[in-house]
């Protein structure tokens, strides 16, 4: 049941509340804000919307029933009630493949709540360069996470040829695996937990954009991914020698790091390197600050999320909502917002506090 500090949505008008991101009212509202339940009944909103409360319900119903989702239809209908995803089509994949990869990324929506409804699309697409495709070679990729909408959301692609048949899928992750390019005790379900790992990374990314014309280049740069290895590997000269320990696949692109260090940890839990397990507890402090629950809409989002405030706006012509950055705010989020008015006219001329 759904304590008092559960993260729910609110709407300007209405006396409910919304557990749901994708319900249709906060699509057809202007605004939408995070409260806790208790601060949502405060506010005067006493219950839970009735369409929140259907869809929670038939959830439940097929949360249990993920393990017997044999067929592509189940599991579209499992990614489009369960994790809010609008679009879905799975054609032409196996379906035990698919439903062993959902297993894994069941997991991963479990502990990073701000997932649901973030996904808008999984489909599936040959993922091979044109390079690839003129040589006649197979995909280097299994899976992509694909940011769109100025990071409103991510697409997830499959690909269409590795993802056909569960045993070619599974002996192509043993050979990469052999050539130490993905983690120990990995396998290729855990791509799905990668590339959702590369979905938090996206929220991240959203979460602390400074300026909102450079989020693209942010994300190309790996600029939160940087700051955390900042964090994490403070004073150590050597990341790479550490990195490399995860997989090869960081080696040769250190975009990957947090799609690895995902694959790892839900491959081995506390077993799983050092590395993959401090980056992993870094990640989950910063998106786990009680209200860093992003609600899917297009007007607003929280900007900084600082203990129980957050900041709205798309940074331009939008009036904002609660500001409040405490004292006792980490660093990096005081550093983002002190950046962020800082190259903000609206806030100059409209300075709150
Ligand atoms: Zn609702
Ligand atoms: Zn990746």
């Amino acid at each position: 049941m759904a304590t008092d500090k559960e993260i729910v949505y609110c709407v300007e008008k209405g006396k409910v509340y919304h557990s749901r991101a994708d319900c249709s009212y906060i699509e057809d509202s202007d605004t939408c804000t995070p409260y806790t339940i208790r601060a949502a009944k405060k506010s005067g909103r006493k219950k839970l919307c009735q369409r929140c409360k259907r869809k929670d319900n038939k959830s439940i119903d097929i949360v249990c029933n993920l393990a017997e989702a044999n067929t592509l239809e189940k599991l579209t209908c499992y990614a489009k009630k369960v994790w809010g995803v609008k679009t879905v089509d799975l054609s032409g994949l196996d379906p035990l493949a698919v439903k062993e990869t959902f297993i894994e990324m069941d997991r991963v929506f479990k502990e990073f709540r701000v997932l649901y409804g973030y996904i808008s699309k999984i489909i599936v697409e040959d993922l091979r360069t044109e390079y690839l495709k003129a040589n006649n070679l197979r995909s280097e990729d299994f899976m992509q996470c694909v940011p769109e909408d100025d990071m409103l959301s991510v697409v997830i692609k499959f690909d269409a040829y590795i993802y056909k048949d569960k045993d070619y899928v599974f002996t192509e992750y043993e050979v990469t695996k052999q050539k130490k390019h993905a983690p120990k005790g990995s396998n290729y379900a855990h791509v799905g937990a990668h590339d959702l790992g590369h979905a938090v990374e996206a929220v991240l990314t959203k979460l602390s954009q400074s300026k909102d014309y450079l989020l693209i280049k942010d994300w190309n740069e790996s600029r939160v991914l940087m700051n955390i290895l900042d964090v994490v590997f403070d004073g150590c000269v050597d990341r790479m020698s550490k990195l490399r320990e995860i997989s090869r696949d960081i080696e040769e692109g250190i975009g990957e790091t947090i799609g690895e260090v995902f694959a790892d940890y839900y491959a081995n839990g506390i077993s799983a390197n050092k590395s993959s397990i401090d980056i992993m507890n870094e990640i989950k402090r910063r998106i786990n600050m009680k209200e860093s629950v992003m609600p899917k809409g297009k007007r607003m989002l929280p900007r900084f999320v600082i203990e129980g405030y957050a900041v709205y706006g798309d940074g331009k012509d939008t009036p904002f909502g609660i500001v409040d950055v405490k004292p006792n705010s980490p660093d990096w989020v005081i550093d983002d917002y002190k950046n962020w008015l800082e190259n903000n006219e609206y806030r100059k001329r409209n300075s709150i506090k």
